[in-house]
């Protein structure tokens, strides 16, 4: 087995969660399980190990999970793109479209230095919303988007392909 087949065998599919009719990836049996972990985090760094890489971003909150390993594995520091209203610092924030309504990520406004190389790493991609605002911060910070990384890509969903079209460096592990 592939270590894509081996992740992907790991992952729970959940259905009508959160509501009726999606079909919701479950990774904490990923993340769980030794080997999963292992090769979840070793590829995500794997993917960006030459990019010269400053510092690993990680979207709350499983995004925190593997970015913090990836983090400690290329020895670089972890920064936390956090929900509204959780960092008691001053912030930066950028809304994002949600299918009804608006949420919103935040940065603390001095997570990154302008001209430092940021990688940005949540678990999942699907429309990238989260990932695209995510993105946002970092470059309002004056931080150079070197790419995003994920465990799984949606791509009926499109956001990869959205983020590959502007030009930034997505990897996922499995599809
Ligand atoms: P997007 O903004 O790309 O539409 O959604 C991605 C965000 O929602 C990520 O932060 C991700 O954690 C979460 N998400 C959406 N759908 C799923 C899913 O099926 N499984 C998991 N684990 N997270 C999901």
């Amino acid at each position: 087995m592939s270590a894509a087949e081996e992740i992907a065998a790991l992952i729970r599919a959940i259905p009508d969660y959160p509501k009726p009719g999606i079909m919701f990836r479950d990774i904490t049996t990923l993340l769980q399980d030794p080997r999963g972990l292992k090769l979840s985090v070793d590829g995500i760094a794997e993917a960006f190990k030459d990019d010269h890489i400053d510092l690993v971003a990680g979207i709350e909150a499983r995004g925190f999970i593997l970015g913090g390993a990836v983090a400690h594995e290329l020895g670089k520091g972890f920064v936390a793109i956090r929900k509204k209203g959780k960092l008691p610092s001053v912030t930066l924030s950028q809304e994002y479209a949600l299918e009804y309504g608006v949420d919103s990520v935040e940065v603390d406004v001095d997570a990154c230095k302008p001209g430092q190389r940021v990688l940005v790493i949540d678990d999942l991609i699907a429309t990238g919303g989260t990932a695209e605002a995510s993105l946002g911060l970092v470059r309002r910070l004056g931080g150079v988007v070197v790419g995003a990384g994920f465990v799984v890509d949606l791509p009926e969903l499109g956001g990869a392909q959205r983020l590959r079209d502007a030009g930034v460096n997505v990897q996922s592990l499995v599809t």
